[in-house]
């Protein structure tokens, strides 16, 4: 059995990729996001419903990601193959479960109306590519005799240390074979190679600062589900993580800026965290009702 090192709760912020992004995209879109019980000016009811707002294509990764997650511990207790009939009945379930009890952007701003059907097609597609995937066979050969060791997406938001700055990773799954670490992380959006390189190297310094293990035995594959079943591997070196290691310090550092208490985590005044003025950000974003850069 693996342990994952525990940390005690403090305020202070964590970097992680989401929330770096946020940062960068729209300081305002940020502040609403993490510091919405300081705004003065609109009620924290109102900004958390708004915070809560999914849309389908987020739907359908979050539902994705749960249904894998569910299959893997499903296979964790069994090693009989999985029954397709009774996981794409499950994830019919689930699919409706969640779509009924959220409100969907594209529903709340253009009075589009969901379709759980739309939304459970493309669950049952991504499935089914991963299912008939050369990778899935793999897995059940080789993965399998050490289920007990995979960490599924562990408890928590995968906190971890970089360079002494709290940090999130969550890994999707991770598994063991021989003396290598493989991550898989499950992709049901585009190939954004910028953007999730960044992300494994995240998972890649997780799994090295709770196992100790050296980068050369980590091997990390982004998992792209949808229109096919597609792998990509990052390459990763030492120089390579040193590299991000300092990114995310310095990323930690700029988001420190917008603080009046770092250790507390307190922000400064809302009007210190500026709209952007790429109205493409605001087209898609959950706060546009209260927020006068519309
Ligand atoms: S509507 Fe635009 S400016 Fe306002 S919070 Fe959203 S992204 Fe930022």
């Amino acid at each position: 059995m693996i342990n994952i090192k525990k940390f005690s709760y403090t305020d202070i912020l964590g970097w992680s990729i989401s929330r770096y992004d946020r940062f960068s995209n729209c300081k305002r879109q940020y502040f609403y996001d993490y510091y919405a019980k300081f705004d003065e000016a609109i009620p924290l009811e109102k900004i958390q419903f708004l915070k809560n707002l999914t849309s389908k294509a987020l739907e359908v990764g979050n539902i994705v990601h749960d249904i894998i997650r569910d299959m893997l511990k499903r296979y964790q207790i069994s090693s009989k193959p999985i029954n397709k009939n009774k996981l794409f009945k499950y994830s019919l379930n689930l699919t409706e479960r969640y779509c009924n009890s959220k409100t969907f952007f594209e529903h709340y701003y253009n009075g589009e109306l969901i379709s759980n059907s739309e939304i459970y097609e493309k669950v049952k597609n991504m499935l089914e590519n991963l299912l008939n995937s050369s990778r899935f066979t793999w897995l059940e050969k080789n993965a399998l005799p050490s289920s007990s060791e995979w960490i599924i997406e562990p408890d928590g938001f995968g906190e971890t240390r970089i360079n002494n700055y709290k940090v999130f990773c969550k890994v999707d799954f991770l598994f063991p074979i021989l003396d290598k670490i493989f991550i898989m992380d499950w992709k049901t959006g585009k190939v954004d190679m910028n953007k999730h390189s960044r992300q494994i190297m995240g998972y890649s310094l997780w799994v090295n600062y709770h196992f100790g293990k050296d980068v050369s035995d980590i091997i990390p594959i982004l998992t792209y589900l949808y229109p096919q079943y597609n792998e990509q591997y990052i390459k990763i070196n030492n120089f390579l993580i040193k590299e991000f290691a300092n990114t995310v310090a310095e990323e930690t550092k700029d988001m420190y800026n917008f603080l009046i208490n770092i250790e507390k985590n307190i922000p400064k005044d809302k009007k210190y965290f500026p709209s952007t003025s790429n109205l493409f950000f605001c087209k898609r974003c959950n706060y546009k009702e209260i927020c006068s850069n519309k």
